[in-house]
């Protein structure tokens, strides 16, 4: 299929170049310059990528970016034509995700919201889940592309459930996260091994892939970002604003995001979320080490 795939991230990057390795035609754009894809057309502008596209495909931090790459100076909308499906797989708000799809629609457009799960190594791997919000019939002809990129596609139900499910995915990671970094910290104060300790959690009820994925990093001290820290603290945030609009209260998550608060304060929000564990240990005295 010809693709447009505007961002170049951590994730788009790996995600356009598993495109190409599938055979598609691919147009890569990213707002700083530097991150071509072998394989692919570097393109002047998300407008220029998307000339002649059947399917625009956009992996951005958040929801103002995906704004002005559909709707700003050099973005898609002018060359938008009908038949074409822009999927999204950033993790933006809900609601706006509303608004986009209404406003493309008036072109002919379908609209699609696709943001995944699995992280860095998984995007390199061609193995994401994604979970996604639109029609039936329209999810059924960017099969292809799913197939490229990820192992699973769960349909949530209409546009804007993809990403109203990825907030609820991300506010457990962020409270699962939190109770391993603060056992951790209280293990390590209470002098007990955390290289024992971690088998002992995932041969337990307390296993979660989430001590899979980040325990190796933590052991090694390598906080370089897998996920940003500002990133779950968007995505934070972006599920305290839908609890809002919808009148549920979050209060764990709202203790949570105090802790990414300060965090990011103090310097850390282009780590790893893991890096919040290091507050605690500034907190408790105390440093978290494998042998
Ligand atoms: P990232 O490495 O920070 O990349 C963000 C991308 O957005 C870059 O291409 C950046 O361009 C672009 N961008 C930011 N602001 C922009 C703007 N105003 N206009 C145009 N482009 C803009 O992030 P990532 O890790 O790839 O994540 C991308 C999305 O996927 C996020 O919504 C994130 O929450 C979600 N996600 C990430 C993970 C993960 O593990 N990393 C997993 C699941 C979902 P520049 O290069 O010019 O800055």
């Amino acid at each position: 299929m010809r693709v447009a795939f505007l961002g170049m991230g951590i994730m788009g990057r790996s995600m356009a170049t598993n495109l190409v390795k599938a055979g598609h035609e691919v147009a890569i754009w990213n707002r700083s310059g530097g991150k071509d894809v072998e394989g692919a057309r570097s393109a002047g502008s998300p407008a220029d990528a998307a000339q002649g596209a059947e399917v625009v495909w956009m992996c951005l931090s958040d929801t103002k970016a995906v704004e002005s790459v559909l709707f700003g100076p050099g973005g898609v909308e002018p060359v938008l034509a009908a038949g074409m499906i822009i999927a999204d797989s950033s993790t933006i708000s809900p609601s706006a995700t509303l608004h986009f799809a209404e406003r493309v629609k008036a072109r002919g457009v379908d609209y699609v919201d696709a943001p995944m799960t699995g992280s860095k190594i998984a995007a390199a791997a061609g193995s994401l889940i994604f979970m996604v919000g639109g029609d039936e019939a329209v999810l059924a002809r960017l099969q292809p592309l799913f197939q490229a990129m990820g192992k699973q596609v769960f349909r949530m139900g209409e546009t804007s459930k993809g990403q109203a499910t990825k907030l609820v995915m991300n506010l457990q990671i962020a409270l699962i996260y939190e109770g391993f970094a603060e056992a951790l910290t209280l293990a390590a104060k209470l002098g007990v091994d955390v290289e024992k300790l971690v088998p002992l959690i995932q041969a337990s009820m307390v296993r979660s892939g989430v001590v899979d994925y980040k325990a190796p990093f933590i052991l090694k001290r390598d906080f370089s970002p897998n996920f940003p820290l500002r990133l779950m603290l968007k995505d934070i945030r972006l599920a305290l604003d839908a609890a809002k609009e919808s009148r549920v209260r979050l209060p764990g998550l709202e203790a949570v995001e105090e802790v990414y608060d300060v965090a990011a304060e103090e310097g850390q929000q282009d780590l790893d979320y893991a890096a919040t564990l290091t507050l605690l240990e500034k907190w408790a005295g105390v440093e978290v080490k494998g042998k």
